[in-house]
């Protein structure tokens, strides 16, 4: 039988998650080693239109569930349904993204099928025949290489490490179909929305990270602004700032958030762990500002401020306004 490839899509209102079409550059990848045929699985209530657009340009084919009253994620819903479907289509490899959904999914489901799970994949490699994941491990100081010895195996791929790219391939087929699935335990409330990030971390080209060097939430406003000075950029922070709710997980850069690659990171009051530093070391130009001269942000950065950011980042607002005036 041809080994296929289940890609489980994240989507929310309609709209792709961003983080799918890093799935599908993964996909490409895994696909010329294996030669295996990708299949975009998807979940939801009515989802036939969102199920069209996640075809576009990849060539895949789509099996869409449509599960009634699964509005947004519900864990026992997505594990149950996807169980017996994924007992039905036998693939080789499941592969999600380690996103907060694909993070609760991943081992769940690789323990109800039986399979290995890989999670946080940053590459993908074949030596001697046998197909190798890699990822980082040790706060960033080494990288890991893993090989599954399953029949099935249960893939998460890290954000921002597989850069969309659209391949032109004409769309593949959809095919819609239902399952009825009540949740006994899990009963979902509903979605709120995050404050900040309104561009995803990976696809920003600027990023202005906030450390705890900031001191108070307030001083967040501050960074966003800064932030607006430039197109395409996001706030993100470390992950003391988003444990603490002042961002939500999705903004958190490093070693257990996103790993990023902008033209410009500007970390502010970051100290440098090497869990932070995991995250935003592919980044192109970096300016760092940190009251403290041996803070080890300054190892990794091209320009070092000692400074107050708290002083210096409205002197870089109203600096980078007049710049604008006179150019
Ligand atoms: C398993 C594991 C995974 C982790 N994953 C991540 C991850 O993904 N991302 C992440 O970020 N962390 C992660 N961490 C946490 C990491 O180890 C650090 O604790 C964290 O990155 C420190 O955050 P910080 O730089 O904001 O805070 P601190 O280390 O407390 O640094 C604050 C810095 O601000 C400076 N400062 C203070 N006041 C000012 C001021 N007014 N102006 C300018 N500078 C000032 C200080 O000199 C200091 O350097 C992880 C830890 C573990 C154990």
């Amino acid at each position: 039988m041809e080994a296929t490839v289940a890609l489980i899509a994240e989507h929310f209102n309609g709209a792709l998650s961003p983080t799918f079409f890093e799935l599908i550059t993964f996909a490409n990848k895994l696909k010329i080693v294996t030669q295996a045929k990708p299949t975009i699985v998807m979940l939801g209530e009515e989802i036939e239109e969102v199920a069209n657009k996640a075809t576009h340009f990849n060539g895949f084919d789509v099996i869409a569930i449509e599960v009634p009253g699964l509005a947004s994620y519900n864990p026992e819903t997505y594990k149950a349904v996807l169980k017996s479907f994924l007992e039905e289509l036998k693939p080789s490899f499941v592969c999600l993204v380690q996103t907060s959904t694909g993070a609760d999914l991943a081992p769940a489901l690789s323990v109800k099928l039986g399979a290995a799970c890989i999670s946080s994949v940053q590459e993908i490699s074949s030596e001697s025949g046998r197909i190798t994941f890699l990822r980082s491990v040790l706060g960033g100081k080494a990288q890991a290489v893993f090989s599954a010895m399953t029949d099935i195996t249960v893939v998460s791929i890290q954000p921002g490490c597989f850069e969309r790219a659209d391949t032109g391939a004409c769309s593949g087929n959809v095919n819609v179909s239902r399952r009825a699935y009540r949740s006994l335990r899990i009963q979902d409330l509903g979605v709120r929305p995050g404050p900040g990030c309104d561009l995803l971390l990976s696809e920003a080209k600027v990023i202005i990270s906030a450390g705890r060097g900031i001191r108070q939430k307030q001083n967040l406003a501050l960074l966003f602004e800064l932030a607006a000075m430039f197109s395409r950029s996001a706030v993100g922070c470390t992950r003391p700032l988003s444990d603490s709710g002042w961002l939500n997980s999705g903004s958190q850069v490093g070693l257990s958030g996103a790993i990023v690659s902008p033209d410009l990171y500007v970390a502010c009051g970051i100290s440098g762990a090497q869990q932070h530093i995991a995250g935003m070391q592919g980044s192109g130009f970096v300016v760092a500002i940190n009251t403290d001269h041996y803070a080890p942000i300054f190892n990794h950065s091209d320009v070092c401020v000692v400074c107050d950011v708290i002083e210096f980042a409205p002197e870089l607002i109203k600096a980078i306004a007049k710049y604008r005036q006179v150019t």
